[in-house]
């Protein structure tokens, strides 16, 4: 196809802005329009989650495009989830039986930064903020924006276009309210919010708590989570029902509720919070919802990528390498050499459609997952005999959480199949007695214990076969 061609990309968010600087180490003529001031001048992340979890299929991405090296010191590693009981008593339960199987804490501002200084290297890739897609026409392939600044309406053209706008895209407004072709979209908010909180660092700017971890303080109908920083400070974040419950967003209104909320459920993490209440009052709270579209593409003319094509709760920390694995899957595409753009949009979503439904159901199991159920037995019993097969048999066995996160050349939809069949196995095992926890076993009753789940899932996985969801 002709690189010549114009290619207009909408949102220079994560996705969009390694999108560009990918489009454009392949000769691409490429116009990035960011509706914000750029984020490397001006502080905009208020009410943006602050740092994110980095893991395997976002590092493809990186390796992708060179940046590997560059994103490591920006990286802090999180080897398991630390969990927070009611009396403050903690335990440290690892991502994996695999020590090299970690996730990590990246700020989203820096890695973003990063993308966008890389992009504006290449000199068929132009940069412009401030200016804001209120709508595309997909016939024509043009974007309506208007100048922030000068508060201007003007009209930009392009060859294609590429919407990476995030989860309330223009975009994929228009395709819905356009009305030109069969457009079908669904947006499933879930019934809790998020609000952003902070432990700062200690007097010494060191970390108040164990760094390497994503802590979690889960209490069945809501949770606390904390990520480390690179500056020492936690970015700690509530999810909690807006009405439902005896504490909810809707009625935490007055300094004394938030402490009586935080001293009952999070004591230990309140001792560690002395300005809670002003940025529990000063954060916005904001909804979190599940995005699922489809066409993604119009012809050969425009087409929606990231959070716009596809957004998802943010509880398995997929999200972002969700978005970042598009860019790779579509690079993969180019690779095939398409004769045109309406092929190559085709041939991208008819791959990666079923993969972000897969990790969009798999985000609203690990909710209930975080928030309640690493606090069960059976849940306890089942990670236990997980990490002990990895452990000991680290090419044999891969846990759900480990297909999703460290396996990047396992799809999400196979990630999805495999790892929810080895889940049913496990536990039916353990509650019928067929298999018991690791304490007491040998190495030879541990092989025995794996080649049961082994079987075990093959026959869910036949099973699933048969009724046709493989
Ligand atoms: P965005 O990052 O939303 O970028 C969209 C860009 O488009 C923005 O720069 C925006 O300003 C711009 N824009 C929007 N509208 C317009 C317009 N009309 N005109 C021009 N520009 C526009 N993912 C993970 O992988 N790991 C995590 O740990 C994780 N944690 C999360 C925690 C929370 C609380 C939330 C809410 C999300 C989390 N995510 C996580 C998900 C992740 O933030 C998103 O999936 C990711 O940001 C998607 O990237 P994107 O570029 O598609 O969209």
């Amino acid at each position: 196809m002709n690189k010549q061609q114009n290619i207009l990309i909408i949102g220079a968010g994560l996705c969009g802005s390694l999108l560009a600087l990918r489009l454009g180490q392949r000769g691409y003529n490429v116009t990035l329009m960011e509706m914000r001031p750029d984020l490397r001048k001006v502080d905009i992340s208020v009410g943006r989650s602050i740092n994110l979890a980095l893991s395997d299929r976002g590092i493809k991405a990186m390796q992708l495009v060179g940046l590997e090296e560059k994103v490591k010191p920006l990286c802090i590693p999180m080897n398991g989830r630390m969990l927070h009981d009611l009396e403050g008593n903690t335990v440290l339960a690892p991502y994996s039986g695999r020590e090299h199987e970690y996730i990590n804490s990246i700020s989203r501002g820096l890695l973003n930064g990063l993308l966008l200084d890389e992009a504006e290297k290449h000199d068929n890739v132009v940069i412009h903020f401030n200016k804001k897609c209120e709508s595309v026409d997909f016939e024509s392939t043009t974007a309506l924006f208007t100048d922030t600044e000068t508060n201007k309406p003007f009209v930009e053209d392009a060859d294609i276009i590429i919407a990476t706008d995030g989860a309330g895209s223009a975009m994929r407004n228009s395709y819905y309210l356009g009305k030109k072709f069969l457009f079908s979209f669904s947006q499933d908010w879930l019934s809790h919010g998020y609000k952003e909180l902070c432990f700062l660092p200690n007097e010494n700017g060191d970390y108040k708590t164990y760094t390497n971890a994503l802590h979690i303080w889960g209490r069945e109908a809501f949770m606390l989570i904390a990520l480390p920083n690179l500056d020492g400070s936690f970015t700690v974040t509530l999810f909690l029902s807006f009405d439902e419950g005896e504490y909810n967003f809707n009625n935490l209104t007055t300094k004394e509720r938030v402490l009586e909320f935080f001293s009952k459920y999070f004591k230990d993490a309140l001792e560690l919070m002395p300005n809670l209440v002003d940025d529990f009052f000063e954060n916005p709270t904001s909804p979190l919802g599940t995005v699922k579209c489809s066409p993604w593409h119009y012809k050969g003319n425009t087409l929606l990528m990231g959070d716009a094509a596809h957004a998802i709760v943010p509880f398995y920390g997929q999200g972002m390498n969700a978005s970042f694995e598009d860019v790779t899957e579509f690079d993969k595409i180019l690779d095939q050499g398409h004769p045109d753009w309406e092929t190559v949009f085709k041939a991208y979503e008819k791959s990666r459609k079923k993969d972000t439904d897969a990790i969009a159901d798999l985000a609203i199991d690990n909710f209930h997952e975080m928030k309640g159920h690493v606090n069960h037995a059976n849940f306890r019993e089942k990670r236990t005999l997980e990490m002990a097969f990895e452990k000991n048999f680290p090419n044999e066995y891969s846990s759900k959480y480990s297909l999703v996160t460290f396996n990047e050349d396992v799809s999400y939809r196979d990630a999805m199949l495999r790892g929810r069949a080895q889940d049913k196995a496990i536990l039916n095992m353990l509650s019928d007695g067929d298999i018991t926890t690791v304490n007491n076993l040998t190495n030879d009753q541990l092989r025995n214990t794996l080649d049961k789940v082994k079987t075990a899932t093959e026959a869910i996985l036949e099973d699933d076969r048969i009724a046709g969801l493989k």
